[in-house]
């Protein structure tokens, strides 16, 4: 079974422009993969050398009411489903407690998590992204998911421990 890496974050950090990078392709869109619901997008990823299922959510902000809710849900069980979380923050927007709320989720489980700063194109990334540290969650990474910049660099760090 290949390793299942699931995107998860507020709305509109990157998370779906990151799942099509990584995917490429329409056609890697996948609807079975056994011991995986259906509610969540799933992708084949390949990338360089590295392959892996990739699961993209609809976003979590925290207090969810009615649609959010069940959006949270859902990115709340790819959570409990991966093998790693990619929890992306968006370094333009800075923190926001919708992020924080997340960490202080994600520090609760027992799995592997990267935080993962978007949209670094075209802005200073160590000092935009220097306050998502304080998410307690260890190293942020700097990606431009948009632009194809620091994934390789990520995915390194993110799954050669599995
Ligand atoms: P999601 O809600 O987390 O899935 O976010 P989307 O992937 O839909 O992206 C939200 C917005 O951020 C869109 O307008 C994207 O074009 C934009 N975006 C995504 N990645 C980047 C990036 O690397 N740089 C910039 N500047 N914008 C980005
Ligand atoms: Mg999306």
């Amino acid at each position: 079974m290949l390793p299942v890496v699931a995107l998860v974050g507020r709305p509109n950090v990157g998370k779906s422009t990151l799942f099509n990078r990584l995917t490429r392709t329409r056609d890697a869109l996948v609807a079975d993969f056994p011991g995986l619901t259906r509610d969540r997008k799933y992708g084949q990823a390949k990338f360089e050398n590295l392959q892996f299922i990739v699961v993209d959510t609809g976003g979590i902000s925290g207090n969810e009411q009615g649609i959010d809710q069940a959006m949270a849900e859902q990115s709340l069980l790819a959570i409990v489903e991966a093998d790693v979380v990619l929890f992306l923050v968006d370094a333009r927007a800075g923190m926001t407690a919708a992020d924080q709320g997340i960490a202080n989720h994600l520090r609760k489980q027992d799995k592997p998590v990267y935080v993962v700063a978007n949209k670094v194109d075209g802005i200073d990334g160590d000092s935009e992204t220097a306050d998502f540290y304080a998410l307690g969650l260890g190293k942020v990474s700097q990606i431009a998911a948009a632009h194809g910049r620091g994934i390789s660099q990520l995915l390194e760090l993110a799954l050669n421990p599995l």
